[in-house]
């Protein structure tokens, strides 16, 4: 299966710059609802959205940051501006009364697509302890 794929692929020491479907939304070869865009970042809808905003962040380059587990030093700014642009977009989308900022990691964090994404969930009241 496609997941199956996935993890393999992860599990490989090629992983950390194995290109994702992601690369393919941010060449604009797989189409997708742009929400932001700059140099650096590019933030997109959610193709299953589990609340009413679900937005997901991701790094034009990914520089072997397949998933958050893989940060190095050299990441520090482009983590630290992933975060504020989901504030930025937040804003952007009207989610004035809260929302919720998740990144899956790895098999047992329910990754899925390993190529760093920041879920940015709003719109409706969040619960916790999450699933
Ligand atoms: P993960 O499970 O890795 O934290 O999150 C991956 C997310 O990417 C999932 O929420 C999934 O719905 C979303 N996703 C997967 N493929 C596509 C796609 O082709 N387009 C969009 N817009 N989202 C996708």
């Amino acid at each position: 299966s496609e997941k199956d794929a996935a993890l393999a692929a992860a599990a490989s020491p090629a992983a950390a710059d194995t290109p994702t479907i992601f690369d393919k939304i941010i060449n604009k070869e797989i189409p997708s609802t742009v929400v932001y865009e700059d140099d650096k970042v590019l933030a997109f809808r959610d193709i299953e959205p589990q609340a009413p905003t679900h937005i997901l962040i991701i790094p034009k380059v990914k520089d072997g940051l397949s998933g958050l587990s893989k940060a190095e030093e050299r990441h520090i700014e482009i983590l630290g501006y992933l975060l504020y642009i989901a504030k930025v977009v937040a804003k952007q989308e009207g989610l004035d009364d809260g929302f919720r900022i998740v990144i899956n990691d790895g098999p047992k964090g329910c990754q899925s697509v390993y190529h760093l994404h920041i879920h940015l969930i709003g719109g409706r009241q969040m619960n916790w302890p999450p699933g």
